[in-house]
């Protein structure tokens, strides 16, 4: 899509710093780090938020290549958070569908 950064991303007219990629799904590290490990998995195909996802096995694909780029990274057994925000009260700033995957440090809750 026009003007959507990650879709930028995805066809490499801006700079990422790329973990994995495959035919659907995409995981960078995300440019303002919250944690000591902090990557972003999004699908290829644009979607804008998850009032908009529908297709059940790319939303699944989304948590299990955060989950095994986290255990490729060596953090998973420690643990970390998975966060997809969704429009104003969510907090989502980047209008393409992203899972956030945090780690390296421990969580606390609740989220601000
Ligand atoms: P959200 O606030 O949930 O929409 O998350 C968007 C995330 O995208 C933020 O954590 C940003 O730091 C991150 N971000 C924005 N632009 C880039 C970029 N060019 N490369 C990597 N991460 C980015």
């Amino acid at each position: 899509m026009e003007n959507c950064i990650f879709c930028s991303i995805i066809k490499g007219d801006i700079p990422g710093d790329i973990l994995y990629s495959d035919d659907r799904v995409l995981a960078f590290k995300d440019v303002n780090a919250q944690a000591p490990e902090h990557f972003l998995v999004i699908p290829k195909e644009h979607i804008a938020n998850a009032n908009d996802a529908s297709d059940e096995a790319l939303m699944g694909r989304l948590s299990i290549t955060a989950a095994n780029v986290a255990k490729e990274r060596g953090f998973a057994e420690k643990g970390y958070r998975l966060v997809m925000n969704c429009n104003e009260y969510g907090g989502q700033t980047v209008s393409h569908i992203h899972l956030h995957c945090l780690g390296g440090r421990q969580m606390t809750w609740p989220p601000g």
